[in-house]
């Protein structure tokens, strides 16, 4: 079942029940979002599948869906350059929400409002960050080659999406909270993952977005300040370690072209030669 929830935004459901409960979800995250970024509803064109059959619902709409394989995220964003064919036609962002695994862990309202909400933030940069501002500066980098410098700025550009995705979705859970207290981030701050680079880069730039969040909250209170400085100075020592650049320092557009500018000339032959 599908339907128009508001301008043009429709979701796909398979139950009367889920329309229900995921209709005023999406409408919550989406004026969040709209909060924080300054889009309206006109500016936006999203489908949203609520999924019970989660990675067939991304192989159904990916361009390599062979790719896809024992995903087990909240949920994903689907920008026109990566759907196949079929639903490039559409022409609108997709976002696939996992209700396998939220009814698993019996995830809270507002949890699943920030999951939306982070999926939201990716929506906002691929769709309107990347055309606007970033192809005009470094081309097409998206389908970009493997070892070539618009593929690593690439990289920085998905990084630092995953770093504000988080941050956003930090800042609506903990938005209702008066003080943010020690035992709730050594719960949830993200784990660091080793094994292997992506999840590496994914799980930095992560908690990355939660400890800048908490940080601005904290005020007075110190324990949650040497908390946060702790986390920070460990994860430091492991973006030194295996020469990461912390992305939380290019956050702002500003900054991250002015650390995509460096790489790109540290590439180029000098002129005066
Ligand atoms: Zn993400």
């Amino acid at each position: 079942m599908e339907f128009s929830l508001v301008g043009d935004i429709t979701v796909e459901t398979n139950s009367e029940l889920i329309r229900q409960k995921y209709k005023q979800i999406i409408i919550n995250a989406i004026t969040f979002f709209s909060k924080e970024t300054g889009l309206t509803i006109d500016d936006m064109k999203i489908h949203i599948v609520i999924s019970r059959d989660y990675i067939n619902d991304i192989k159904k709409r990916h361009y390599q869906p062979d790719e896809i394989n024992d995903i087990n995220s909240n949920a994903m964003f689907i920008p026109k350059d990566y759907q196949n064919e079929e639903f490039r036609k559409i022409d609108k962002a997709i976002i696939i929400v996992n209700l396998m695994k939220l009814e698993a862990y019996q995830a809270s309202l507002c949890s699943i409002e920030s999951i939306i909400i982070h999926e939201l933030i990716h929506y906002y940069d691929y769709y309107f960050i990347y055309p606007n501002n970033v192809i005009d500066r470094y081309g097409k980098i998206i389908c970009s080659q493997p070892g070539s410098i618009e593929y690593v700025i690439f990289g920085y550009f998905q990084l630092r999406s995953e770093f504000r995705a988080k941050y956003f979705q930090e800042k609506y859970i903990v938005s209702g909270m008066e003080e943010i207290k020690e035992d709730y981030m050594s719960k949830f701050l993200v784990r660091i993952e080793f094994s292997n680079n992506s999840n590496l880069f994914y799980t930095l730039s992560h908690a990355r977005g939660q400890l800048l969040c908490w940080e601005t909250i904290t005020d007075e209170n110190q324990a949650a300040k040497d908390y946060i400085e702790q986390r920070k100075n460990e994860i430091e020592d492991i973006e030194k370690d295996k020469c990461i650049k912390n992305v939380a320092d290019i956050h702002t557009l500003v900054e991250f072209f002015d650390f995509c500018d460096k790489l790109k000339s540290a590439q180029e032959p000098s002129a005066i030669h």
